[in-house]
Parts: structure tokens; C-alpha cells; sequence
């Protein structure tokens, strides 16, 4: 259910991304949910100043950073981090063999 895109005579729309920012929800007010297609997008473009587009552009860059930007993590947490998978690896699989299943 939702409303057929003026531009592409189908429903296109899909809710904004998680990775949305603020100042680009704020554009687009009460809308909850923006255009995917080329037409919808230049004419929300137009209007609000962003479309589907710019907000993928801006939640790509969130996430990966240009490498002189990143926090370089320190080596001991990353070893760390490594430890604590392995082992819920391990009792993942230690669980598989519980004595409850155990008939005799
Ligand atoms: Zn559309």
C-alpha cells in the first residue's frame, strides 16, 4: 500500500533510510517516505533540496570515512574483540551436544 509515484506511475517510494540525517529529515517534514525513481527524485530535489540519492551519498560517506579521518583502532582492542567471537563461536557449538538430548 502507498501512493503511486506521480513520475513513474508506480509505487516507488520506500521509507527514508536509517542512516538519514537529521537536517534532511527535517527537509522533508512530514514525509515518511521518499522516491526512489529518477523522476521522483529530481523533482523532490527541486523542492526539499535532497533526494533518495543525496541521502545514500551522505550514509555511504557515514560509514566509510576517507582514511586520514578514521580513528585507528588500538591493536589491543581489536584482539579483543577477535577473542570474544571465537568464543561465542566455540560455546555456539559446544551447546549442540547438551546432555538433555541424551536418552540412555
Ligand atoms: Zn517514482
Amino acid at each position: 500500500m502507498g501512493p503511486y509515484c506521480n513520475f513513474c506511475n508506480q509505487r516507488c517510494f520506500t521509507y527514508f533510510p536509517q542512516e538519514t540525517p537529521d537536517y534532511i529529515l527535517r527537509a522533508y517534514g512530514t514525509s515518511t517516505i521518499i522516491a526512489t525513481c529518477q523522476g521522483g527524485q529530481r523533482f523532490e530535489k527541486q523542492r526539499v533540496g535532497y533526494c533518495y540519492d543525496d541521502i545514500l551519498a551522505v550514509s555511504f560517506k557515514h560509514t566509510v570515512l576517507p582514511a586520514d579521518s578514521t580513528p585507528t583502532p588500538s591493536p589491543s582492542e581489536r584482539a579483543d574483540n577477535a577473542d570474544r567471537q571465537a568464543e561465542s563461536e566455540y560455546s555456539h557449538s559446544d551447546g549442540a551436544h547438551a546432555p538433555d538430548d541424551y536418552d540412555g
